[in-house]
């Protein structure tokens, strides 16, 4: 049974082969069995799980249908989930039990979804290894000495490794992407204002958007139906209807305009992975794409950028842990000064107070032109090329990922050569589009994922080019259950 796609679980629980009770006792079973070696939950939650599944049974055998009505899901450990600790990967909220559910999360359950646990992470979603967790580090199930990649590396292992059939991320420069990538499944970034940041613990506001990660492109349509629509409690919520992703998934690709940005596939790109891409755009052309080389010529200027605006954003958000009103507090302070000063020194660990630095700094009455208000004009030029490219081809395609996964401490020491693996990622954050993420091979037994990004608001575009090359080729059906027994 694990080893279902959230659309073949709703099938099986529509046509009572198992109830959500039996699916939800499951799922718990093979999380206990395997996390250990996985360290992709951080917490369990095993009684509200089996209430939800409970609940949707009965709602079940009251008549009530659904495609989602008690499905297991894992929620990455930055939404906020009532009465449930929400640590944000951090020790600054490893007491923080939230008191109120995110937005995405009373949707989901609405929709009958079964909470099963809280998904690790980098600290505060900053990362791109999920290394930087309080509780450790995540481990990649197609090796467990590789990383998962960050920083929903939790959620893409626990859909990897067959935990859970779906799991919530966020994407602030590429964490919904990369470890997509990187653990060989399907994933979407939403565009910004797509789906409720309310209740998602802030890390840099302008940025960060939630979303799925499945095995395949159609349950990520299933599931950003649900999560996506208007909040009037997030004030950068979008106002417009939610289509039905699902609906036009299978639609022919002839015809569509893809365009490879030549300045995705140049220095820096492992040229194993190079070869693999250029495969699967053979595969789209063969279903009727056609394919264009284009240029995003700021390309270069996308991580300078997202790390003065990302650091500056987070360094005001991060300011409310300050040990008074909830998250850690120190032993004993002496006064207020060193309530706050070692609350936060000993809360917070070496990247989130590397964030803060460099955005009190940029931030900083005589650096605020040169850098943020500099890097504010770098964005718009950024979006500017992604505007012009879609005024000559519908999406843009290339590697998520410079690299496939790398080992586990390979690149702590360095965090300059870590912001470099979401090269391909961040300027589709700092445009505020949408861009998916599918596997399309390996190198080395580890995967390749293709990267395809859209025009505003074009989610289901993305969807149903990734579910027409899925129709093709069974990259997404590869486990790695040698790994896990
Ligand atoms: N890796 C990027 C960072 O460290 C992006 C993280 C994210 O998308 N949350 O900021």
């Amino acid at each position: 049974m694990h080893d279902k796609t959230l659309a073949e679980l709703s099938t099986g629980l529509a046509g009572r082969e198992f109830s959500s009770r039996e699916l939800t006792t499951e799922t718990l079973k093979r999380i206990a069995a395997l996390n250990g070696k996985l360290n992709a939950f951080i917490t369990i939650t095993e009684e509200r799980a089996l209430a939800e599944a409970d609940a949707a049974d009965a709602r079940r055998a009251a008549g009530e249908t659904g495609p989602l009505l008690g499905i297991p899901i894992g929620h990455k450990d930055i939404f906020c989930t009532k009465g449930v600790r929400t640590s944000c990967g951090s020790r600054m909220l490893d007491n923080f039990i939230a008191p109120y559910d995110a937005t995405v999360v009373t949707t989901l359950g609405q929709a009958g979804m079964v909470t099963v646990g809280k998904t690790n992470m980098d600290e505060f979603a900053m990362g791109s290894s999920s290394e930087t967790s309080f509780y450790g580090p995540v481990r990649n199930p197609w090796d467990l000495n590789a990383v998962p990649g960050g920083s929903s590396g939790g959620s893409a292992a626990a859909v990897a490794a067959r935990l859970v059939s779906v799991a919530t991320g966020t994407d602030t420069g590429g964490s919904i992407r990369q470890p997509a990538a990187l653990c060989g499944i399907t994933g979407i970034k939403p565009s910004y204002g797509r789906v409720s940041r309310y209740g998602m613990i802030a890390f840099a506001s302008s940025l960060d958007q939630g979303g799925p990660l499945a095995q395949n492109a159609m349950d990520c349509a299933m599931l950003l139906g649900a999560m996506a629509g208007f909040d009037p409690k997030d004030s950068t919520s979008l106002e417009q209807p939610v289509p039905d992703y699902t609906a036009n998934i299978d639609a022919p690709l002839a015809g569509l305009r893809i365009g490879l940005p030549r300045e995705y596939f140049g220095e820096g790109l492992d040229a194993r992975v190079d070869a693999v891409i250029q495969e699967a755009v053979q595969t789209l052309q063969r279903l009727g794409a056609v394919v264009k080389q284009i240029s995003l010529p700021n390309t270069n200027l996308a991580i300078p950028t997202y790390y003065v605006l990302a650091p500056a954003e987070a360094s005001s958000n991060l300011a409310r842990y300050d040990g008074v009103r909830y998250g850690y507090r120190c032993e004993k302070p002496r006064d207020l000064q060193d309530l706050y000063t070692r609350s936060r020194s000993e809360g917070f660990g070496a990247e989130v107070k590397r964030r803060i630095m460099i955005g009190t700094y940029t931030l900083s009455a005589g650096y605020y032109d040169a850098y943020y208000l500099k890097a504010q004009q770098l964005r718009r030029l950024i979006s500017n090329d992604f505007r012009l490219a879609f005024e000559e081809v519908d999406v843009i395609i290339g590697p998520t990922s410079p690299t496939v996964a790398f080992n586990i401490g390979e690149k702590t020491a360095d965090p300059v050569t870590m912001y470099l693996s979401d090269i391909y990622t961040i300027a589709v954050n700092l445009a505020g589009l949408p861009g998916l993420s599918m596997p399309v091979g390996f190198v080395n037994g580890r995967p390749v994922g293709l990267q395809i990004i859209g025009s505003y608001l074009r989610e289901g575009q993305l969807l149903n080019i990734a579910h027409r090359y899925q129709q093709e080729t069974d990259w997404h059906k590869k486990m790695p259950s040698g790994m896990l027994g």
